[in-house]
């Protein structure tokens, strides 16, 4: 009798045992698990060739071709490789990656391929990747970031982003932005929305200079307070007499 209890045991126990549980879907929430939330361009993609080579569809020089940019980062733009390595090592901690860009989304599809296959795991959009394009106000004429609305939808814990307007949007979501370095190379080019305008004539919405720049770069923190991700360093000062 004592040997048919302990067999039944030992069989129910293996069964239990080889029970997988159900994978969660994407969006529940898994204990101690964080989403984060990245920025595309010149965040996780240098991706200025590829906007310098683009057509645009009318006079105003912001005016590109987003069905077109969209189709070809996987010939002009490159992985940021230190965000690469973050990237990857959150996933291996087991935390969940998600992409907001404001890009619109006509063929965004493809973006999702070129960081697919650049990353090594499977991005789709509206599942980890997402466009959430800048909206004007018809009355005030203001634009503004939309992204806030998807970081909370989402539930993100952080938000690591390279513009003003990333910043902005991670603390109307109220989760941690993280201010990405742009790279100089990108700056010269596209120096608008970063920390104003660093390239701009000194104005109450240019306010920083390069020298002041750098002063917030060697410190960590940006004009809103955010935390500085330091993947490129701040230049070096000539020693005196060098
Ligand atoms: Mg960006």
């Amino acid at each position: 009798m004592r040997l048919i209890q302990i067999t039944i045991i030992s069989v129910s126990l293996i069964i239990v045992a080889c029970h997988s549980p159900k994978t969660p879907p994407v969006h529940e929430r898994v204990i101690g698990q964080l989403k984060i939330g990245f920025d595309i361009d010149d965040t996780v993609l240098f991706s200025r060739d590829n906007f310098l080579l683009a057509p645009h569809i009318s006079d105003d020089p912001y005016h590109l071709d987003y069905g077109w940019v969209n189709q070809h980062d996987s010939l002009h733009s490159v992985i940021i490789q230190p965000i690469g390595d973050l990237i990857r090592f959150l996933r291996s901690q087991g935390h969940e990656v998600y992409f907001i860009t404001a890009r619109p989304g006509i063929n965004g599809a493809a973006v999702g391929r070129h960081l697919s296959r650049e990353l090594g795991f499977s991005v789709i959009m509206d599942e980890n990747l997402f466009f959430s394009p800048k909206r004007k106000d018809p009355k005030s004429g203001n634009k503004y970031t939309s992204k806030h609305e998807v970081i909370s939808r989402l539930g993100l814990h952080v938000f690591y982003g390279d513009s003003d307007s990333d910043m902005i949007a991670a603390s109307i979501a109220g989760v941690r932005g993280v201010r990405v370095v742009r790279d100089m190379r990108s700056v010269e080019e596209y120096s608008k929305n970063y920390f104003g305008d660093i390239k701009s004539d000194h104005s109450p919405g240019a306010p920083f200079s390069e020298e002041e720049y750098q002063q917030f770069l060697s410190h960590g923190v940006g004009p809103y307070g955010e935390t500085i991700y330091p993947i490129y360093l701040p230049a070096q000062k000539p020693v005196d007499g060098e």
